[in-house]
């Protein structure tokens, strides 16, 4: 019996080394499969698998080795092996039938937040929003998803954290304003590249929604939010498809441009059945020192666009500086200044998504837009 409380990553990487790559049949490490080591000071290591496209299955067996010869060490309290394996490239296309959609025990909803392309205020609106949730008195939790960006950790102010691991060794929530989150930054080195981009993310997701204690039976979250990556190709229809979504809530700006691409994301989770609780129009206008309203990217192109497609516009949020500062400071505004005009709108915006998911989600819907 060693008493050492530490143990160090060259440890580690020897213990995991000594597991065979089914694959080259040499070290998983020398193999370049393994990421995001990071063994703490309470003993506690997570890393991920990175299995080539398809292989997932095959390296089942050498995740199940991995974590045993880890937890084999001394000084080791508990081990994590997130596995990751990219779909085979034809798999979405090949598949005639939709795949069976994974829910989340002890979770009343999932909505995903999506947008058709990067940089419009996505991930700002999906932790805005969830803690807008929560002010409304709801359980939330947050799944970042967002693979080519993470930025949950910066705008929860948990960059460096990492989740904790339960007795039965899935992953505990890390708790951040009051919201139950998760990211896949969580448990990647951000030292280290972010390899396992793309389709691999697919697999981590369904793992991070399956291996993470999201709501107990005792504390169900009434709303998981997933931040999904922006875009509306094969890893989005992929992720779309795989999670059972209540709802998807789509975030804009107001140009022409953008709007083009919210009607992709509207045809995507149509596709896929998946109800759109509503549009929200991001960035939609600066308000001078007058209070005048400078619309810098066009007016009410994404209302426009909503009606056009028989969607809910649920609400528009301005250019606002301190909702940018907010999420580089780690506390999103609505948490910490819920007084403040932007943070009601995203409270308004949030009571009317909850309304929409309870009309749209009865089961036996009679005629809706009248
Ligand atoms: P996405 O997730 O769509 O890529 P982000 O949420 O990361 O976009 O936002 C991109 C940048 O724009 C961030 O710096 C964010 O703080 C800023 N931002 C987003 N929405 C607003 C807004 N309404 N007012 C001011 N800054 C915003």
């Amino acid at each position: 019996m060693n008493n050492r409380l530490t143990v160090s990553q060259d440890e580690i990487s020897r213990a995991l080394n000594c597991v065979l790559d089914p694959v080259t049949g040499k070290g998983l490490v020398e193999s370049g499969r393994i990421q995001g080591l990071m063994p703490r000071a309470d003993g506690r290591v997570v890393f991920t698998i990175e299995a080539p496209p398809g292989a997932g299955e095959v390296y089942e067996k050498a995740r199940i080795a991995a974590e045993n010869a880890v937890r084999r060490l001394p000084g080791v309290t508990a081990v994590t092996a997130v596995l990751t394996a990219e779909r085979p490239r034809e798999a979405p296309r090949a598949a005639p039938q939709p795949p069976t959609a994974q829910g989340v025990p002890h979770v009343r909803a999932i909505v995903a937040i999506a947008s058709a392309k990067g940089g419009v205020g996505k991930s700002t609106a999906a932790v805005n929003l969830a803690c807008a949730f929560a002010a409304l008195g709801k359980k939330v939790g947050i799944l970042d998803a967002d693979v080519y960006g993470p930025s949950l950790p910066t705008m929860m102010g948990a960059v460096g954290m990492k989740p904790e691991l339960a007795p039965d060794k899935k992953l505990l929530p890390l708790m951040r304003h009051g919201l139950a989150t998760m990211s896949i930054g969580y448990l990647v080195d951000p030292e280290s590249p972010m390899v396992w981009r793309g389709a691999m993310a697919t697999g981590a997701v369904s793992q991070l929604l399956a291996d993470v204690h999201w709501g107990t039976e005792s504390a169900p979250l009434d709303l998981l939010l997933i931040d999904l990556p922006p875009g509306t190709g094969d890893i989005q229809l992929t992720l779309t498809q795989r999670i059972a979504l209540d709802g998807a809530i789509i975030i804009s700006t107001p140009q022409e441009i953008a709007l083009a691409d919210v009607r992709r994301g509207l045809a995507m989770f149509e596709k896929v059945h998946v109800p759109i609780l509503g549009i929200v129009e991001n960035m939609a206008y600066f308000e001078d020192s007058t209070g005048a309203r400078i619309h810098i990217f066009g007016q009410g192109g994404a209302r426009r666009t909503a009606e056009q497609f028989g969607a809910a516009f649920l609400g528009e949020i301005p250019i606002v500086p301190a909702l940018r500062e907010s999420g580089d400071a780690g506390a999103p505004i609505v948490a910490a200044r819920p007084d403040l005009p932007v943070s009601r709108r995203f409270i308004e915006i949030a009571e009317a998504a909850l309304v929409n998911l309870a009309t749209i989600r009865k089961p036996a819907p009679t005629i809706r837009f009248v």
